[in-house]
């Protein structure tokens, strides 16, 4: 249990009115302290689901939360909360070495062999349930594969075809029927249809709320800084379908707003607007601070961040629309399916926030992400006219490379875009 608890403290600290803001980093918006306190609730509610009579499902992705919401179980999904734990404690090391002493090999996604670690070692509370898709990288695959031999629970696999057909609708479909089977047996309760609509209506006042946000992200001077770009997709996956989601994303869209009406920018004078593709340098959130303090360069939009552009939530069809949402959502098929369609989705944000440059963090052992690195480059430089600048970095290995060469690289890259601009 440990990381989890050393985790909810890390958070609990960062919202604190009195504590200092980060050396070097821009001071936190309301938003920032609310978003803080929501996940340190969230994770104080997975750690104490067993003494309130709870179920825990561990799930990967994205399944329909709304689902566990309106059967009161407790989502966990430990990809997040290992980055989060990362992000505040840097001492993931015994866990990566924990999953090395049980023969994952280093060449593995680090985050996910952290993961293992975190399981192995008991770091984390023994979920009550497994949920998996398999819309999702080898990695993942093989990690949960371990989950399902160490954890003695009842899983549950969610088959999401690879090709987008109206005929993988009802397949999914008819898996959602047999998932709501699955926990109403697990849970003891039967699914209430008046809260699953509620949580339904949570989840689209949630999307409308990021839409606003990105259309805000994408103006000129872009309001958001580069650290808190990436808290409301950390949100939308571990708290979809939540009145406490939807809190965040109001108080983040109000933020951006006075910002916006008041013509300021994350930055005084921005210089360099970046479309960020792949995760971030976990161990060196500082290159972010650095970029936006130094040389007025600003995440205008990240590929994560992507939305459909059409609500496809109809609470009056439940789970057809959430068949429907899981299987066009931008964000699932980022590194899963269409190839070409999650490349017209990132052009057409990229052009829609007037990138100047993108960034891609070819993390090491992402083997599904790398593979679409030269892919991406090509789109970008082909269709919006910018280019990429890779980063050969690791979302949690700062030895793959550090700070400093990150900053040398983009360093180089901001006087590309010099150049481009003179020419
Ligand atoms: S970073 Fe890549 S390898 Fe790691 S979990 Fe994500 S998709 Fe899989």
């Amino acid at each position: 249990m440990e990381a989890l608890k050393a985790t909810i403290e890390g958070l609990r600290e960062l919202y604190q009115p009195s504590r200092p803001a980060t050396a070097g980093a821009a001071p936190l918006s309301e938003s920032g302290r609310l978003f803080y306190r929501i996940m340190a609730d969230h994770y104080q509610s997975v750690l104490r689901a067993r003494e309130e009579g709870r179920l825990v499902a561990m799930h990967s992705g994205r399944p329909p939360l709304e689902l566990l919401h309106a059967l009161d179980i407790v989502p966990f999904y430990h990809e997040i909360f290992s980055l989060d734990a990362l992000a505040l404690q840097r001492n993931l090391q015994p866990y990566l070495e924990a999953a090395s002493t049980a023969g994952i090999p280093v060449e593995f996604c680090s985050n996910h062999r952290a993961m293992v670690g975190q399981a192995l070692t008991g770091a984390i509370p023994d979920p009550d349930l497994l949920l998996l898709q398999t819309d999702c990288c080898d990695n993942k695959l093989k990690t949960w594969e371990i989950f399902f031999d160490h954890y003695d629970c009842p899983r549950f696999l969610l088959d999401i075809p690879f090709t987008y057909r109206e005929e993988g609708i009802a397949y999914i479909r008819r898996q959602l029927d047999q998932l709501v089977s699955f926990l109403e047996a697990h849970s003891g309760k039967k699914l209430d249809l008046d809260r699953l609509t509620q949580s339904l209506e949570h989840s689209r006042q949630c999307h409308a709320l990021y839409r606003e946000i990105n259309r805000m992200r994408a103006g000129v001077p872009s309001p958001l800084n580069s650290r808190e770009a990436f808290s409301p997709l950390a949100m939308m996956l571990s708290l979809e379908g939540t009145p406490e989601a939807v809190s965040y994303f109001q108080q983040l869209r109000d933020d951006l707003q006075e910002r916006v009406a008041q013509g300021k920018g994350a930055v005084e004078q921005e210089n360099y607007r970046l479309f960020w593709l792949h995760g971030l340098p976990l161990h060196s959130l500082e290159l972010l601070d650095w970029f936006e303090r130094e040389h007025g360069a600003v995440v205008v939009m990240d590929q994560f961040s992507l939305l459909e552009e059409e609500d496809m939530i109809d609470p009056a069809r439940p789970l057809e629309s959430l068949a429907r949402r899981h299987y066009f959502s931008c964000l699932n098929i980022a590194f899963y399916g269409d190839l070409e369609k999650s490349s017209r989705h990132i052009t057409r944000a990229a052009r829609e926030a007037r990138a100047q440059g993108a960034v891609f963090l070819a993390h090491i052992g992402c083997q599904i992400g790398c593979t679409m690195i030269r892919y991406f480059k090509d789109a970008l430089q082909e269709e919006v006219g910018i280019p990429t600048l890779i980063l050969d970095a690791d979302l949690i290995d700062p030895t793959a490379m550090s700070l400093e060469e990150m900053q040398g690289k983009m360093e180089g890259f901001f006087e590309i875009l010099d150049e481009r601009k003179g020419g």
